[in-house]
């Protein structure tokens, strides 16, 4: 296993990061396929879900490889590593982090060693119990051949040292199979899980089915994914979603499904607005119809006289086409953005971060130069980028800018998987939408209603975690000083007393 070297991943532009996904997760089954490129290829299709970090681990039937490093997937991997992976199992991870600092030792898989061989394992989601499973973990009996202890601080690192450890009632230690209706039901918060032992894969979803996971079908084998939009690449066909609450196990006797917990569905409503690619289904809804169908009810709902609608692009480019085609003003391109501006270990100086904006986006001045433009973006968390926009196309000779969201106000933290930053951060609390239209720069802002939001998904309310726009959230949380992303840290740092505080109920 490679060993990063400590650097520390930084934003481009910190501070004009936009939401931050929480990862992608791969597994394949494959006999006789190639399946750490195919693992590689799903995860480059999930490269949006997660920038951080990238791993995959494979397994030959009698033991398991995890290659992983800091970076971008086309960065950790080449020819050579993926020549080195050899089997018919593999299980890939794209990381952002959102419990645990972005360092190698918690990049995915997590690997531990268990009584009868080994699992690696990738999540996407966040846990919100991360303190009382770490006192799980520490009140778990000593068994031969396990690994108790690593430098691990994330959640995901304490589901597998779970899913290793558990004994049966005799003290017999049990196989990851048996282990997983005692860990599951245990597991609060967001999880998808995609997770192998030498000979067997296995997925397993919250049962809120908060972050999305499908099953897809090869010729010789399965495959699973976060995103539909990764089987397509790897060639595999959609079979269906793993439902919340469900656990899969593929190995050479098949498929076979069963459930640790009833299912209560309340899947992201983010995803539809800016998480998840386009071209991914989820609950059987196209996300990019989603998209389009929240610009046009956006038109209606805030309706301006414009002679032309732009795109932040790329996430805001389905909804201004909805806008334009339910508004009847002309659809133009008016920013250039740099598709190759993401994640880097550069630190830019300061003549580069006094750029700002224009590195990843650039005003076409002959189309905006006199011209009243509504701008249409997915979300406004903090408002820097948004400001920085409305000053760069004044700049560019625009005679109005008026900014259509089309996704409400975020007011409230997410605590299952996404990264949009601190309640105290969020543009949208604590201002009105004309103060934060004013504090953009904007000529007017209006934002789409939650309402129009949700049935521009057609996915029933009830059924979607709408937490960040209406602070109901689809489960009880604990103590804010339970939940936040340097947790593990603080306890590590704090020692036997900080741990016992941490966990004390
Ligand atoms: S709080 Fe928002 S981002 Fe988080 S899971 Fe719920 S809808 Fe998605």
């Amino acid at each position: 296993m490679p060993r990063g070297d400590g650097r520390l991943s930084h934003d481009l532009l910190p501070g004009e990061k936009g939401p931050q996904d929480a990862c992608g997760v791969f597994g394949v089954w494959a006999p006789g396929e190639e399946v750490a490129k195919l693992t590689y290829f799903g995860l480059y299709a999930l490269q949006h879900r997660g920038q951080e970090s990238a791993g995959i681990a494979v397994s030959n039937g009698s033991q398991i490889l995890v290659f992983k490093d800091m970076g971008l997937v086309s960065q950790v991997f080449d020819e050579t590593s993926l020549g080195s992976l050899t089997g018919h199992i593999a299980v890939g991870h794209a990381r952002y982090s959102t419990t645990g600092a972005s360092v190698w030792e918690n990049a995915q898989p997590t690997f531990r060693a268990t009584a009868h061989g080994s699992i690696a394992l990738g999540h996407n989601g966040n846990l919100v119990n991360t303190a009382e499973l770490a006192g799980m973990v520490a009140d778990m009996p000593q068994t031969p051949g396990r690994t108790t202890r690593v430098a691990a601080t994330n959640d995901t690192d304490l589901i597998t040292a779970l899913l290793a450890g558990q004994t049966g009632p005799d003290g017999t230690p049990l196989s990851v199979e048996q282990a997983a209706p005692q860990v599951l039901p245990k597991i609060k918060g967001a999880f998808s899980l995609v997770y192998m032992d030498e000979h067997t894969l296995y997925a397993a979803r919250d049962p809120q089915g908060i972050r999305p996971l499908v099953l897809g079908r090869l010729e010789r084998g399965w495959v699973v994914a976060s995103e539909s939009a990764a089987l397509d690449i790897c060639g595999a066909s959609f079979v269906r979603e793993i439902e919340p609450g469900e656990l899969i196990a593929i190995d050479e006797q098949g498929l076979r499904s069963s459930r640790f917990a009833e299912a209560r569905p309340k899947g992201c409503v983010f995803e539809y607005v800016y998480l998840a690619r386009p071209d991914t289904d989820i609950a059987g809804r196209n996300v990019y119809l989603s998209r389009v169908e929240m610009g046009r009810r956006l038109a209606k709902e805030a309706p301006v006289e414009a002679d032309l609608v732009i795109p932040t692009p790329e996430s805001g480019t389905p909804a201004a086409v909805g806008y334009a085609e339910a508004s009847g003003i002309p659809y133009g391109s008016g920013l250039v953005k740099n598709s190759y501006v993401g994640r880097t270990f550069i630190q830019p100086s300061q003549t580069i971060r006094q750029l700002g904006i224009r590195l990843k986006l650039n005003p076409l001045k002959e189309v905006i130069r006199g011209k009243r433009l509504v701008v249409v973006d997915d979300s406004i968390v903090r408002g820097n980028t948004q400001r920085a926009l409305v000053r760069m196309l004044r700049e560019a000779g625009a005679a109005e800018v008026h900014v259509r969201i089309s996704s409400p106000p975020v007011k409230w933290p997410c605590f299952f998987g996404i990264d949009f930053a601190t309640r105290a951060e969020l543009i949208a609390n604590g201002m009105t939408v004309e103060e934060i239209g004013t504090s953009l720069g904007a000529d007017s802002l209006a934002y789409i209603s939650l309402d129009a939001m949700v049935e521009a998904t057609t996915i029933a309310k009830p059924n979607l975690c709408r937490a960040c726009f209406d602070g109901e959230y689809p489960m009880d949380l604990p103590d804010p000083e339970l939940l936040g992303k340097q947790l593990l840290e603080v306890e590590l740092a704090g020692g036997p007393d900080a741990a016992d505080a941490l966990r004390r109920p």
